[in-house]
């Protein structure tokens, strides 16, 4: 389960699962690019922190996964990766009516589209050297649907597929792809949904926890960050060389249901 001598980007990893896969990573030993589209001093300072509790190298680049260019140039600009795992990610809830285009397009790219374009910069690298490790960070959303998500859950649904489809190219090569498909992980992107959600079903914070978006989790937990990278660092280890193309759900029996 080591990975002394790779080079790990993970997209939008300066907070919640981005930055729980991070952590596993370096603890691992492998090198670490962190990311996000800030480019703050606490960017740099989580990259110091991460590289001073395990010591390994952690860099922070800059780059808007909303754009193709910039996905292209976070992949150049680390030298490339052994590991890459495109975790950024938005939410947008709304009835599709009302579902601002620009919203749409904008879920699209970071959660879909930003992983087409890191995943064509990075392949060349890792066939290159008979190596790779590709972790999508789908969701529940990935394999199932909910109101009021249309962006969400057509995005997240197309990144399962892209992950079928990168697989079969790089079958036989050493290289892995794979989506992790959490259910709910307690993280800002969830904080930032509660107070639609409370407005939607006319809840308060708790009732809407336990009612609406742990209704469909039969264990009624959250997943935590730390559950879900030790599942992308099992998925970088040489035992999971012939795990490709594949789901694997952390979503306490939702899509069991
Ligand atoms: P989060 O909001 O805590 O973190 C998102 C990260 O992405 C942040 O580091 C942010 O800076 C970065 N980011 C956002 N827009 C970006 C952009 N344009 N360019 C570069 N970076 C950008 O979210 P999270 O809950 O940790 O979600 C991470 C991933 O996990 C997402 O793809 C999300 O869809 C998926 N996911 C989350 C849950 C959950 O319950 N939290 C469940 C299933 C799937």
């Amino acid at each position: 389960m080591r990975l002394e001598g790779r080079r790990a980007i993970v997209t939008g990893s300066t907070s919640g699962i981005g930055l729980g896969i991070a952590e596993a990573l370096a603890a691992a030993g492998a090198e670490v690019v962190l990311n996000s589209f800030t480019d703050s001093p606490g960017d740099h300072a989580l990259a110091d922190r991460l590289a001073a509790a395990h010591g390994v190298a952690v860099r922070y680049i800059r780059a808007d996964m909303a754009d193709g260019a910039d996905c292209r140039r976070l992949v150049a600009g680390a030298g490339g990766c052994d590991i890459l795992v495109n975790n950024a990610g938005i939410q947008h809830v709304a009835p599709i009516e009302d579902f601002p285009p620009e919203r749409w397009d904008r879920v699209l790219a970071i959660n879909l589209t930003s992983a087409f374009h890191t995943t064509a910069a990075a392949l060349p690298g890792m066939r290159a050297k008979g190596w790779g490790r590709i972790v999508n960070i789908a969701s529940a959303h990935g394999l199932t649907a909910s109101p009021f998500k249309a962006a969400y859950v057509a995005a997240k649904h197309g990144l399962v597929g892209l992950t079928k489809t990168v697989a079969l190219e790089t079958a036989g090569q050493g290289i892995t792809c794979n989506a992790i498909c959490p259910g709910y992980v307690l993280t800002p992107l969830v904080e930032a949904q509660i107070p639609d959600q409370m407005a939607a079903h006319g809840m308060d914070r708790e009732t809407v926890i336990r009612e609406v978006m742990l209704a469909r989790q039969p264990s009624r937990q959250f997943a935590t960050v730390e559950e879900i990278g030790e599942v992308a660092r099992f998925l970088c280890s040489e035992a999971a060389r012939q795990i490709t193309g594949t789901t694997i759900s952390v979503d306490g029996g939702w899509t069991a249901l």
